[in-house]
């Protein structure tokens, strides 16, 4: 659990970011507090951006934004994005523990966070998404991923181009609403593909040569096999990088037959 010493309510980004501009370590933005009241931390100034508007699911200009402050669970059901990318984006986050946990936590805690076991964000890699952060401005999220992780940006929105893209997601867990061992999103668009794994248990990476062996011509379980080869595997509590390398090869196969790739189109 937490303290909180001042509890702040700004009213514009600007304001957001000056506070936590002090004094980065101790002035904390908040997402729906999940994380954050798992550990013990006193936060000196608590930054809470639910007056900024920030919670919207929004299709515009070609793009879907998501909010930062979007709960996982709006993401769940939006009917924006149940419609879109084979409804990926609705389907990765409905294993996150239940829908009252869902309900509180949110896309900008998830995707800042950048924790290894994400769904969320090995599902919006696969995308090819963006995050808008006040500071830094937009990047891709594949670069973002890369980035060591310093809390002190705030993500404004994550955005996904409106390209008619479909996509399949798989996740692996010992039981229903564990953390995930292994989480892969596939994507295609036309004969672009990506793919990308997460919960190694290292954050989400992309595979090229998976990607690029469907691009090719290769069959669903070459680029299985491909991304197997490319990525690096860890050993935690849930699994051994041995098992997580051979299931990788599973959920990509069955990912990429989702997407249309020698299956049903997904
Ligand atoms: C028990 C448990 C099980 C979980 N299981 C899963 C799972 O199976 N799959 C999965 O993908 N995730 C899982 N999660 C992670 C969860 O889905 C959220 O990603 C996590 O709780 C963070 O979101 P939050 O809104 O609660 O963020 P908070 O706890 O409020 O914040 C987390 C961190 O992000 C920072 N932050 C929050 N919002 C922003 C922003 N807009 N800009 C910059 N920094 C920000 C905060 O300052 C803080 O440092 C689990 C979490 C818990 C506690």
């Amino acid at each position: 659990m937490y303290t909180i010493k001042s509890y702040m309510f700004p009213q514009s980004l600007e304001a957001a970011y000056e506070l936590l501009s002090r004094d980065p370590k101790n002035n904390v933005i908040l997402g729906g507090c999940c994380w954050l009241k798992m550990g013990r931390r006193r936060l000196r100034t608590a930054i809470d951006l639910t007056q900024l508007g920030l919670d919207r699911i929004e299709v515009r200009d070609g793009w879907v934004e998501i909010g930062a402050c979007a709960t996982l669970r709006q993401m769940e059901t939006a009917p924006e994005l149940a419609g879109r990318f084979g409804g990926l984006l609705s389907r990765c986050v409905a294993h996150i523990v239940g829908v009252q946990f869902r309900n509180c936590a949110t896309v900008g805690g998830s995707v800042y966070s950048r924790f290894g076991f994400s769904d969320v964000t090995a599902a919006l890699l696969a995308l090819d998404a963006t995050v808008v952060l006040y500071r830094q401005g937009e990047i891709p999220l594949a670069d973002f991923m890369a980035m060591p992780i310093h809390f002190d940006d705030i993500l404004v929105k994550v955005r996904v181009r409106d390209d008619g893209r479909t996509a399949a997601y798989e996740s692996l867990r010992r039981s229903t609403t564990d953390l995930p061992l292994l989480a892969v999103g596939v994507s295609r668009l036309d004969d672009e593909w990506i793919v990308s794994v997460g919960a190694r248990p290292a954050s989400a990476r992309r595979s090229a040569e998976a990607a690029a062996c469907l691009a090719a011509g290769g069959t669903p379980e070459e680029a299985g096999e491909a991304a197997a080869r490319e990525l690096t595997f860890g050993t935690d509590l849930r699994a051994g990088a041995d098992y997580r390398r051979e299931m990788t090869k599973v959920l990509v196969r069955r990912a990429a037959e989702a997407c249309g790739k020698g299956g049903e189109q997904a």
